[in-house]
């Protein structure tokens, strides 16, 4: 154990990302395709018409490989604001840097920071600054305790909208992208007051698993899922083959809509 020394609070803390309370009465659904593509725009009307709260809009990608897409980048800022203005849907989108939060600024409403950035010390620290909500993606070989010791880091700057995202540790499994790591859920909730939510899509790697594992994290009591999804799942430029269709999509919608708030949430 780090001795992390945050007195527990009598109710966990909700946080607002736009018009969304992330840790409030129902668990949370955000979804979208891995990165934002030209039809962003188009698929963002077709993802918010099945009920998502809240939509990934990630224009910079950290890919393994470096032939890989690496994301439109800022040319796709205008496709982030007319997905916003007309799903009226909050966005968060992925920054491997302070200069992307800031080149993003307010046109999102919160960023995400990526399972290879948790600890990135001082991208946290900026993001702290900065202000805006934060989805926290575990790192994939980081234990619970260093999970929530980097939310610290945003934290001690004043800047409590954080958003801890479990999503998949390295183990010895190869069948799976990586291991869903359900008790996380529960542990991280008894260590922190911070909303955690599940991203059942990199854990998975597949498709077909992405549903199953959605309820496991909604019957652990999440705060919410992120979920990759897709109107066309084949022809996504990254990680088509774990993005759900729409159809599936709307099943966890509804999933999620008869999901009660997992206990000790504040009524927000
Ligand atoms: C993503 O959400 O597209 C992503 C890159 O996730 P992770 O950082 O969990 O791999
Ligand atoms: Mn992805």
């Amino acid at each position: 154990m780090l001795g992390l020394e945050r007195p527990r609070l009598e109710r966990r803390r909700a946080v607002r990302v736009g018009n969304l309370t992330i840790g409030g009465t129902r668990p949370a659904l955000i979804a979208g395709p891995c990165s934002v593509e030209p039809g962003y725009v188009a698929q963002a009307l077709a993802l918010a018409a099945t009920g998502a709260d809240a939509l990934r809009a990630g224009i910079f990608k950290p890919r393994t490989h470096p032939d890989s897409f690496q994301g439109m980048g800022l040319e796709a800022l205008p496709l982030l604001d007319e997905a916003r203005r007309r799903t009226e849907l909050p966005l968060i989108s992925e920054v491997l840097s302070a200069a992307d939060a800031e080149a993003l600024g307010d046109r999102v409403d919160g960023y995400q920071v990526g399972t290879r950035n948790m600890q990135n010390y001082r991208l946290l620290e900026a993001l702290g600054d900065l202000g805006r909500p934060v989805v926290l993606k575990r790192g994939f070989s980081a234990t619970i305790d260093e999970w929530v010791a980097a939310s610290e880091y945003i934290r001690r700057r004043g800047n409590d909208n954080v958003i801890l995202c479990e999503r998949g540790i390295r183990t010895f499994e190869t069948r799976t992208r990586n291991t869903l790591d359900i008790s996380a859920v529960v542990v991280a909730r008894g260590l922190t007051d911070l909303p955690v939510i599940v991203d059942p899509s990199h854990a998975a790697g597949r498709r077909e698993w992405v549903p199953a594992l959605a309820l496991a994290a909604l019957a652990a009591g999440a705060d919410g899922l992120l979920v990759e999804a897709h109107p066309e799942p084949a022809l996504a430029w990254s990680d088509g083959p774990q993005a759900i269709s729409l159809e599936v999509l709307a099943g966890l919608v509804d999933a999620v809509r008869r999901t009660p708030a997992p206990t000790g949430n504040p009524d927000a």
